[in-house]
């Protein structure tokens, strides 16, 4: 398949949509470097399993990849602790409500639903601050970077707003945490958490980071080396398809059959397992917290493509 030609092809027709109509939905107002992202931006880039890549539109342009850095922190909290340590405390249930939502964890006496939900994320954090200490935003940093082949950082002006304005997030953590469902200083687990949706990547990075989810745990780059074992990437995948976009999970499977994890950012990583990763950005969200032409342009991918799980 020409993919090149296909996402051209898919960008052209949401800039012409855009032209038309304007953008639909809004970009993320809880922050002022969020808030200042032009809608207009659309961009898309993929990854074959052989490596070849294909990127259009916006795709080569950094934005603030905000909750899909809970896979890849997800992913470095599998690579080193057990089964009992890491699962033990967060469940593997999609949530059906908000992404920082906070009902559920009073009946779940403080046990959030899954990793990829604020909840979820800031347990996964609590776990890594154990594994590294001060140094876990220098870790994740330089696992990015090693996945993606290039240097990887923070915006650390987006860090800064996420800390000024986080008082959910503060709530949820401290919620947690009076459960003894979190070991650490809350403020270090949230420094840790702050910072990753801050990471600032572009589609093509992106694309590139999380080439192992289509690889069976192979290193994107590296012949011979793994991240993550076949089985555990199976359950990444498993958990991106129920989990990864919220509660519009049943709505993105039904419509795109891929999984995906979303960002209020407005990037989607999704990927087709055997075959490739794939990540589109465009700032202009839906009520759920999901990109609205990112959307768009994954439905129009699988449709033109076939390629789909199911
Ligand atoms: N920074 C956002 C938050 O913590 C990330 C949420 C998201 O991307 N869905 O609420």
């Amino acid at each position: 398949m020409d993919f090149q030609a296909i996402l051209e092809e898919i960008t052209a027709t949401l800039q012409a949509e855009l032209r038309a109509h304007g953008p639909r939905g809004e970009v993320a107002q809880y922050i002022p470097a969020l808030a200042r992202v032009p809608a207009g931006h659309i961009g898309m880039a993929l990854r074959t399993c052989d490596g070849q890549e294909a990127v259009a539109g916006d795709g080569a342009l950094p934005f603030s990849i905000q909750s899909i850095s809970k896979v890849f922190t997800l992913t470095l909290a599998m690579q080193h602790l057990s089964e009992e340590q890491l699962w033990s405390r967060i469940g593997r249930e999609p949530s059906g409500t908000a992404f920082n939502s906070l009902v559920q964890l009073e009946f779940e006496h403080g046990t959030p639903r899954n990793p990829f939900i604020n909840a979820g994320a800031i347990a996964v954090a609590d776990r890594l601050v154990g594994l590294y200490g001060d140094a876990a935003c220098a870790q994740l940093s330089a696992f990015l970077s090693d996945l993606s082949g290039e240097p990887i950082g923070y915006d650390e002006e987006v860090a800064a707003s996420e800390a000024a304005t986080g008082f959910r997030n503060q709530a949820l953590a401290n919620f947690m945490k009076s459960f003894g469902r979190v070991d650490h200083a809350v403020d270090t687990v949230l420094d840790l958490y702050f910072h990753q949706c801050a990471l600032s990547m572009s589609c093509l990075q992106l694309a590139r980071a999380a080439a192992y989810l289509s690889r069976d745990g192979a290193h994107p780059v590296r012949p011979g080396a793994h991240i993550m074992t076949e089985r555990q990437t199976r359950r990444i995948n498993s958990l991106m398809l129920t989990c990864g976009t919220y509660d519009a999970a049943g709505e993105f499977a039904y419509r795109i059959g891929l999984p995906c994890k979303s960002g209020v950012g407005g990037g989607i990583l999704a990927v087709v397992p055997d075959h490739l990763t794939l990540v589109v950005w465009s700032p202009a969200l839906d009520e759920t917290g999901n990109s609205v032409l990112g959307q768009k342009a994954l439905e129009l991918f699988t449709r033109r493509t076939g390629l789909s799980i199911f």
